[in-house]
């Protein structure tokens, strides 16, 4: 990867995750779609055994009820972040290539 990220941010409303990269470019991500796309070998699991069609009728789960947020990113090397969620969920390297996958373009910053 040739473009990093310089800033990171959550927006003025605590709901996503804002980073702005080396090329000028600025994406803005859900926790949620962070939080779904979760690298780390346990969720990847857990994504495989998920039935195609899930059960319409589902009460939330206690993780569900506390609104899920990104609470802690650190940078692991020079190729990725490992992003921790309020629901203390921390395990995933998400790499900078995947980050630039992940969100959309934003041009309101
Ligand atoms: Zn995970």
């Amino acid at each position: 990867m040739d473009v990093y990220p310089t800033q990171l941010n959550l927006d003025e409303q605590g709901r996503e995750l804002v980073i702005q990269w080396s090329d000028d470019q600025t994406r803005r991500y859900g926790f949620k779609e962070l939080r779904d796309n979760c690298p780390c070998a346990t969720c990847r699991e857990k994504r495989k055994e998920a039935p195609a069609a899930p059960n319409p009728l589902q009460v939330l789960t206690p993780e569900q009820l506390v609104p899920l947020a990104v609470v802690g990113m650190r940078p692991v090397g020079n190729y990725a972040y490992a992003i921790a969620f309020s629901d203390g969920h921390d395990t995933g390297i998400y790499t900078l290539e995947r980050l630039r996958e992940l969100g959309r373009l934003s041009n309101d910053a």
